[in-house]
């Protein structure tokens, strides 16, 4: 346990010397947010609907997850998600686009991650998190709308819906307080504003919950390791009994994997290795071992080599059917404000679409002949999904 996880449990002599600097701090995020509010400060509002998913404090790791799922849930509506995050030590330059082949040491482990679970969704990082969105959106007309990942204290970019993750079974909120004294990265009554809170485990703590937005349930699946060479063969805690376990992890993630393979019993030597660790084979390198483990997201760092005995845990959220209504009224009533010919674009070609003649719940792409329904307000941009058009002498005119 890390000194900061000690004192952020409980209160000690140490929080008087703590509490005048976390109430200064939390006065100082309050106060930003308040000039925003009242309009002080320039923000600027994109054409398409943008989705801020945050945690509450600064070690939950259950926003990844809920933003993995939100993406596939997402496109199977149709839409055309792309992700926007603050990337890799705060940085300050142009916006970078984060592919699976991009260097680790420029991006990132975590948005490298990123960009190999969501293949197909653009990933861009940047800390003028605007400049990323509007970049995105330009080398990508066809996305129609935006995920910020750890933006919800970055005002300067309008949100359509704020969701928080709280998972009460490793982080929650500690001891309640602020950071330095505790782990929280705003006042808990800022759980009030947010549209969601998803929260995996316990929804009754003992802080006042009834006080906060609607509370989903997130149940996090993270029991199971499978082969890092094949993810069809796969292993319970139960079968790491009388084996000899070690476990890995960079300094990001190590608390709460060793913590979590604690929770799930299992008897590992642990290794940490320094922040964004380009791992190496020797670091697998142990006398004596038979099953190594790692979370999938540091997994994958390995990848340019091959360790037969690594066994990964990946983390998949499932989320309460309600939210999924909740997300999908938000994004119906900010499309409906819009001309959605001016912010679609062909996922094929990327081209620019019409409305149907007769037919205005479609767009249609005249180079590719296609038509996309649009079903209940929202755009399904999926090939598999529109009407082709090429055998029918269909007549084409654009709505002014
Ligand atoms: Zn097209």
């Amino acid at each position: 346990m890390k000194l900061s996880e000690f004192y952020w449990h409980r209160i000690t002599p140490l929080h008087f010397l703590l509490w005048p600097t976390s109430i200064l701090y939390g006065g100082i995020v309050s106060l930003k947010r308040l000039c925003y509010r009242l309009g002080l400060f320039p923000t600027t509002t994109l054409p398409v609907p943008v989705i801020v998913v945050d945690s509450i404090t600064v070690e939950d790791k259950s926003k990844t997850p809920f933003i993995l799922w939100l993406v596939e849930f997402l496109k199977a509506r149709g839409l055309r998600p792309g992700i926007i995050s603050r990337g890799f030590n705060d940085n300050t330059g142009t916006p970078i686009a984060v592919t699976t082949s991009s260097d680790q040491d420029a991006v990132g482990g975590k948005s490298l991650w990123l960009a190999h679970r969501c293949a197909d969704s653009p990933v861009w990082i940047g800390d003028d998190r605007v400049a990323v969105a509007e970049a995105l959106l330009k080398a990508h007309p066809d996305c129609n709308i935006l995920i910020n990942d750890d933006g919800l204290q970055y005002h300067q970019l309008e949100r359509d819906l704020e969701i928080v993750a709280i998972d009460y079974c490793e982080q929650n909120i500690g001891n309640g307080q602020i950071i330095p004294a505790g782990p929280l990265r705003e006042s808990l009554n800022r759980l009030q504003d947010v549209d969601a809170v998803v929260s995996n485990g316990k929804i009754n703590h003992k802080f006042d919950t009834e006080e906060w937005a609607s509370i989903y349930n997130m149940n996090l699946t993270k029991d199971i390791f499978h082969h890092n060479l094949d993810a069809r063969n796969c292993i319970t805690p139960a079968d790491l009994s009388n084996k000899r376990v070690h476990a890995i992890a960079d300094l990001d993630s190590a608390q709460w994997f060793f913590d979590h393979l604690l929770n799930l019993g299992i008897t590992a030597e642990f290794h940490t290795f320094a922040d964004n660790h380009r791992f190496k084979k020797k670091d697998f390198q142990f006398p004596d071992t038979d099953v190594i483990l790692m979370s999938e997201e540091d997994a994958f760092k390995t990848r340019s080599f091959t360790i037969n005995n690594l066994w990964v845990l990946p983390v998949e959220a499932q989320i309460d059917g309600a939210l999924r209504e909740v997300i999908i009224k938000n994004i119906r009533d900010k499309f409906q404000g819009l001309k959605l010919i001016n912010i679609m674009a062909c996922p094929l070609c990327k081209g620019p679409l019409r409305y149907g003649k007769s037919n205005k719940d479609e767009l249609i792409c005249q180079s590719d002949q296609l038509a996309f329904p649009i079903i209940e307000g929202i755009p399904v941009m999926q090939k598999s999904k529109a009407r082709d058009l090429s055998n029918k002498n269909e007549t084409l005119f654009k709505v002014a």
